[in-house]
């Protein structure tokens, strides 16, 4: 082997600095996240060109069963990253759901199972917590609207690193104690997500803690590629024709696009123009109203809606998901809080996934977007479930069913049946008596 193959071979990590989104500036790994000249975000530089044609589908099929497969696309140096498991979540086949909406290659891309919090944040933290370490930060925190403090928390606790979070105040039950019992510190802020972000901007400044989603979210939001590039993989190597996606901040969104674009810069997929079309919630929906309004520019809100894990009223990377819908020809849509439980409830009794509230958000907007003729029946249509509804119970209570309460006799069992009949809650089938 010739000294300069080993050496490709031995290369372990193909970003090399971060350079700004907006004016091209380029600057050192480090925990940055803002351009010096202007004030636009930075995004992880990568060499590609090395690796356009010698990572091969078989390279990355033999790798981890999580998005460690895919650790060239991923901005750490280490051959020993935090994996937990995170990533490589079922991707499944619509029938039921697909046929209720007169889709016919439907795929629903399930992270309410993702490892090991049960949403897509793990991803996210994975990597974030990684480039933590290498960048030698002992204490971790963020800003989060629930599902990150999850993750935060329980990675931090895996990696043994101090953890301290903050979260608005109002937060779902199920989303604070599945922080807690990782035993970080947890600062429950009287304010909404974004007073809660501007709070953490200002401690970052002065602790010198590893915020994932503030001076470390080049790295972090690197994680999200996963997501494009593991459906990528699971639809058999090719591009879907449309995915449709919660925002928040947006950030998500913008990364299944990327990762769907450097896999086809490398080789490993053929072009296509993949549709995007993004969810949000009525009560909290600034980037939606942007693309109604025809606007390039997003304008803040004051979030009130249910869906707390996606309430974000200043989304930072909004207007680049507006401008992503639009150059791909897909939508931006926002439901009520009423649809969204409906939502939450269709996607149960028709495919057995119980989410949380965004993929409620998720489900409407795909019914939606189908009602209005957005999403044509023959197009492989990819949507994505980002979070479990056991952290979200608050939603549905009042919006399901009682259960029979019944003596431990047959008599009693049988007079609840007849019960159940007639409400027709269950399906009755006489042929197995
Ligand atoms: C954070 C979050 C999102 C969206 O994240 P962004 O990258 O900020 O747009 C979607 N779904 C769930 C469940 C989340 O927790
Ligand atoms: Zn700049």
């Amino acid at each position: 082997m010739t000294q300069a193959i080993s050496q490709l071979l031995d290369k372990t990590h193909y970003f090399k600095g971060l350079k700004c989104k907006e004016c091209g500036a380029e600057y050192e790994a480090k925990a940055i996240h803002v351009c010096e000249y202007c004030f636009g975000p930075l995004e992880v530089n990568y060499d590609f060109s090395s690796l356009r044609g010698r990572i091969t589908r078989q390279d990355i099929e033999a790798g981890p069963n999580s998005i460690w497969r895919y650790r060239q696309f991923l901005p750490v140096e280490t051959n020993d990253p935090i994996d937990m498991g995170t990533g490589m979540t079922p991707l499944l086949k619509s029938h039921r759901l697909a046929r209720q909406l007169g889709l016919k290659n439907l795929y629903i891309k399930n992270d309410a199972v993702n490892m090991p919090t049960l949403s897509f944040k793990d991803r996210v933290v994975s990597v974030a917590l990684t480039r933590a370490r290498e960048l030698g930060f002992t204490t971790v925190s963020c800003a989060s609207t629930g599902n990150l403090a999850n993750s935060t928390a329980a990675i931090a606790a895996r990696a043994g690193l101090d953890c301290c979070v903050f979260i608005p105040s109002d937060l779902e039950a199920g989303k604070v104690l599945g922080t807690l019992i990782y035993g970080p510190t947890v600062m429950s802020v009287h304010g909404n997500y974004d007073q809660v972000n501007r709070l953490c901007s200002e401690v970052a400044n002065t602790h010198g803690w590893g915020f994932v989603n503030i001076n470390l979210r080049p790295y972090y939001s690197e994680g999200s590629k996963t997501l494009g590039y593991e459906v990528a993989e699971q639809l058999g190597w090719e591009l879907p024709d449309h995915i449709v996606a919660p925002l928040a901040s947006g950030s998500l969104f913008t990364k299944i696009y990327k990762g769907f674009r450097e896999f086809v810069e490398v080789g490993l997929v053929a072009d296509k123009d993949v549709r995007f079309s993004g969810a949000q919630a009525e009560g909290c929906s600034p980037i939606a109203q942007a693309y109604r309004e025809n606007r390039d520019f997003v304008t803040p809100v004051k979030p009130s809606t249910i869906a707390k894990s996606i309430a974000i009223g200043n989304p930072a990377d909004g207007a680049y998901a507006l401008d992503i819908a639009r150059k791909t020809n897909g939508n931006i849509e926002s439901v009520t809080d009423a649809e969204i439980v409906a939502g939450m409830k269709l996607l149960a009794e028709t495919e057995g996934i119980f989410t949380e509230t965004a993929g409620g958000t998720t489900i409407a907007v795909l019914k939606k977007l189908v009602e209005a003729g957005k999403i044509n029946p023959d197009e492989k249509t990819v949507v994505y479930i980002t979070g479990n509804g056991l952290k979200t119970v608050e939603a549905v209570q009042g919006a399901i069913a009682e259960p029979f309460t019944i003596e431990p006799k047959l008599e009693s069992f049988e007079r609840a049946l007849e019960r159940a009949q007639t409400l027709d809650r269950l399906e009755w089938q006489p042929s197995l008596v």
